[in-house]
């Protein structure tokens, strides 16, 4: 299946960016907001090959205190992701208010089932915990996991899937723990550029796919078949694959 491009399910792009700039990445890259201040442009994209995700992220206080679910739910319409959302142990924000806001925002993607991409810093098992209250989150994507060997078989068991980066190509053992059908690739972009050269932007995941490649026994192009069809499944798993951009539907049903 040649000529699919290279898929990054979690990216930091600011959501005013010229929309050739996205399409010269030539990658099919979801866009995370941290902010609920940037929902309403994000919303408002269509581009190519890009997703924009609606998101609240754990470490901003703000966007935490301003979260407001019923404003979220109004936007999600026309939108297949809500991200970046989640838990973080070494946040200031109090546990308590995080977890009310990340419990609200899974609630919206199981009813809206949409995906998620998730945050879970020195909270791993709280992320779980919480994955498990709100039963039903079909489109959970656990993004730059850190969890040990049991969390990480629990996560599975809770049908999560795992966007993996150019970081943790670092740890080919929690590679090889996953299985191979939950796998994503992401950049977390710009976070990871400390620790990966290679991801100098969105959709640049070469380091990771050769780690997977390693790990699995298989080539470049096989990795890449793989993570596609992942993806495709997850997208079945939940009502997101209509609302993803032509061209990403296509490669969509390619991979199928
Ligand atoms: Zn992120």
């Amino acid at each position: 299946m040649p000529g699919l491009p290279p898929i990054d399910v979690h990216a930091h792009i600011a959501p005013d960016i010229d929309e050739r700039q996205l399409r010269d990445l030539r990658s099919a890259v979801f866009a995370v907001t941290r902010d609920p201040s940037e929902w309403a442009l994000a919303a408002e994209r269509r581009d190519e090959l890009c997703v924009w995700g609606l998101g609240c992220h754990p470490l901003v206080e703000a966007a935490v205190s301003g979260f407001d679910g019923a404003r979220l739910a109004g936007l999600i319409g026309a939108l297949p992701l809500i991200g970046e959302i989640g838990l973080d142990g070494t946040s200031k924000v109090p546990m308590v208010d995080q977890r009310r806001v990340f419990r609200q925002a899974l609630e919206l993607a199981r009813d809206h089932s949409r995906l998620a991409s998730i945050h879970s810093v020195r909270a791993s098992s709280a992320v779980l915990d919480e994955l498990e209250a709100v039963t039903g989150v079909s489109g959970a994507i656990l993004h730059w996991w850190r969890g040990d060997a049991s969390q990480t078989d629990r996560a599975v068991e809770l049908g999560c899937f795992f966007s993996l980066n150019g970081a943790e190509a670092l740890r080919p053992e929690v590679i090889a723990r996953l299985p191979r059908d939950r796998v994503l690739t992401e950049t977390d972009y710009p976070h990871t550029r400390r620790v990966d050269k290679a991801a100098s932007r969105p959709g640049a995941v070469t380091t990771i796919e050769r780690a997977l490649g390693e790990t699995w026994d298989v080539a470049a192009n096989a990795v890449r078949t793989q993570v596609w069809r992942n993806l495709a499944t997850v997208c079945a798993a939940t009502a997101t694959s209509r609302l993803m951009p032509r061209a990403l539907q296509s490669a969509l049903l390619a991979a199928r």
